[in-house]
């Protein structure tokens, strides 16, 4: 049985708000996403692959929310990712109890508020937060996650508090009483949980932490698709993640795909590497904005999708992309700006953070972002002059990614309606998907994991089908032909374009590419048909 993915699903639009898009969704999913009915809304309206963040929640809800997934997918007849976000070595404020420092409405922990010129000092060995007087007033005491950041910060660097709102410079240490104290220069209210970063440190801290091995086991035992790597350094951070999954599936186990977050001045630093040594990439603009100077977060998203297009990975953009939606029924101009320009920088995938896991109208948002999309490709569409080939590529790859390209001519000269291929692991669908075209891939694939992997790539909707028994193609074409009528997706008598290779189903096979008109006899002439 054929089952295409959710983006094959918006190329027919059911009504104005779901236009037919190219670029992928990713959703992250949370309360506020979590019932079946919202999980079908959301791949409806053109979500193709669902984030679970591991900063959040425990393993059950995790589990519950994938089987949910997983179950309406199925239900659909479609093939969505499923991504898991390993939190890496984020360092966060412990514990501020009730009844310390302000009293916030509604309860929900207490809070510190700290002013500019006013000490707070991180100290080992505590559980909880509290206030003591110092030398120059009042001073707020904090427990944090990693203790080692008070030997470790040095005096004079920067120490900043949720996402930089408060910032605090290191002024002393004391060792002996396991100490580091802080000026504020920037004033705010602490709470609990609140992340700490320190953009001028040099931490000892592992990039993948213990925390995040146990979720990496839970991702291998429950066969997640791909899992994000917080806080990347180096491509040796990578590497590390992508040792152990590797080592899961040469014992039997799935596999999972790495997508390197690209968060940190360090990894934006050693980008090339870090591209060629991952997967897929994301621009995690939420810590990029808090680590880096905010003024180089645009410029830094235009040089690492840039550097994804050169070496053919996919990229997404992240973070605040419809952040005033989490509470609102329309985003700001700039934020559908911001959506619209990420794709014209290039991007494969556009995500969703709070807007979907915890706002108040995951649907809505969706929807809003597919609109977006859809004008942003619309506009692509008219003005786009040629495909947009890696000049990067392995050589092993080169071969494919030949074909890939020349169907991109192929297709523009004869203003195809549609690309197909067999793509076993997903590489022709890949190779496709890097060149950039302006109309619907369709990849076809027996192995259901290498179908949920191709819903991350633009413009890719994965199609799981066994090969027909004959090694002819003309079975399968006529297979296609019949797919694509059905979902609208060609007349009959429209060219398209066809890759694969003998027998369907084989990996790394692909070594033809034809012309074909649906419901006419099969393109592939007498020597391979
Ligand atoms: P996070 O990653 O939400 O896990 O922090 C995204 C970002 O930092 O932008
Ligand atoms: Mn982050």
């Amino acid at each position: 049985m054929a089952t295409p993915s959710g983006k094959m699903m918006t190329q027919q639009p059911r009504d104005a708000a779901t236009p037919s898009i190219l670029a992928s969704i990713v959703a992250t999913i949370g309360p506020a996403s979590d019932s079946p009915e919202t999980i079908r809304r959301l791949i409806q309206s053109g979500v193709c692959v669902f984030r679970f963040n591991f900063s959040h929640g425990d393993f059950a809800s995790h589990e519950k929310r994938l089987a949910a997934v997983r179950s309406v997918a199925e239900s659909m007849g479609v093939c969505i990712a499923c991504l898991g976000d390993l939190q890496g070595p984020k360092i966060r404020v412990g514990i501020v109890p009730e009844g310390v420092g302000e009293t916030r409405a509604g309860g929900g922990g207490g809070s510190i508020r700290v002013e500019t010129g006013q000490d707070v000092v991180f100290k080992k060995g505590i559980e909880r937060a509290s206030v003591r007087s110092g030398a120059s007033g009042p001073e707020a005491v904090l427990p944090v996650t990693y203790q080692t950041l008070i030997d470790e910060v040095a005096i004079g660097h920067k120490v900043l508090i949720n996402d930089g709102a408060i910032r605090m410079l290191a002024v002393e240490r004391d060792s002996l009483a396991g100490e580091l104290r802080c000026r504020v220069t920037v004033g705010g209210l602490i709470t609990s949980n609140k992340g700490i970063n320190l953009p001028q440190s040099e931490l000892s801290t592992s990039a993948i932490t213990e925390r995040d091995w146990e979720c990496v086991e839970w991702a291998l035992s429950k066969g997640l698709d791909y899992l994000a790597l917080s806080f990347v350094r180096c491509a040796a951070d990578v590497s590390q993640l992508k040792e152990r999954l590797d080592r899961a599936w040469r014992a039997g186990g799935p596999w999972i795909s790495v997508v390197s977050k690209i968060e940190m001045p360090q990894a934006v630093a050693d980008l090339e590497q870090i591209v060629e040594a991952s997967d897929a990439v994301m621009v995690a603009r939420g810590d990029l904005g808090v680590e880096m100077d905010i003024a180089q977060v645009p410029v830094v998203q235009k040089r690492i999708v840039a550097t994804c297009a050169e070496f053919g990975k996919p990229v997404i953009v992240a973070t605040q992309m419809l952040e005033t939606m989490i509470e609102n029924a329309s985003p700001t101009r700039a934020e559908a700006t911001d959506v619209a320009n990420a794709v014209f920088d290039g991007a494969d995938a556009v995500m969703l953070s709070a807007e979907t896991a915890t706002g108040k109208h995951p649907p809505l948002v969706v929807d809003t972002m597919a609109r977006i999309l859809a004008e942003a490709e619309r506009w692509q569409r008219a003005t786009r002059a040629g495909p947009t080939t890696p000049t990067r590529l392995a050589a092993a790859h080169r071969g494919t990614a030949a074909l890939a390209r020349a169907a991109w001519g192929m297709a523009h000269d004869l203003n195809a309606r549609v690309v197909v291929c067999w793509s076993q692991n997903g590489g022709t669908a890949r190779y496709l998907s890097q060149n950039r075209f302006d109309v619907p891939i369709v990849a076809y694939s027996s192995d259901p994991s290498s179908c949920r992997r191709m819903a991350l790539c633009r413009g890719v909707t994965p199609v799981c089908a066994e090969p027909p028994p004959s090694t002819m193609l003309g079975e399968w074409i006529a297979a296609v032909d019949a797919f694509l009528l059905a979902r609208g997706l060609a007349l009959p008598g429209d060219p398209i374009i066809l890759l694969a290779g003998r027998p369907l189903g084989k990996a790394k096979a692909t070594n033809a590419i034809t012309i074909h008109r649906v419901g006419e006899p099969a393109g592939f002439g007498p020597h391979i048909a």
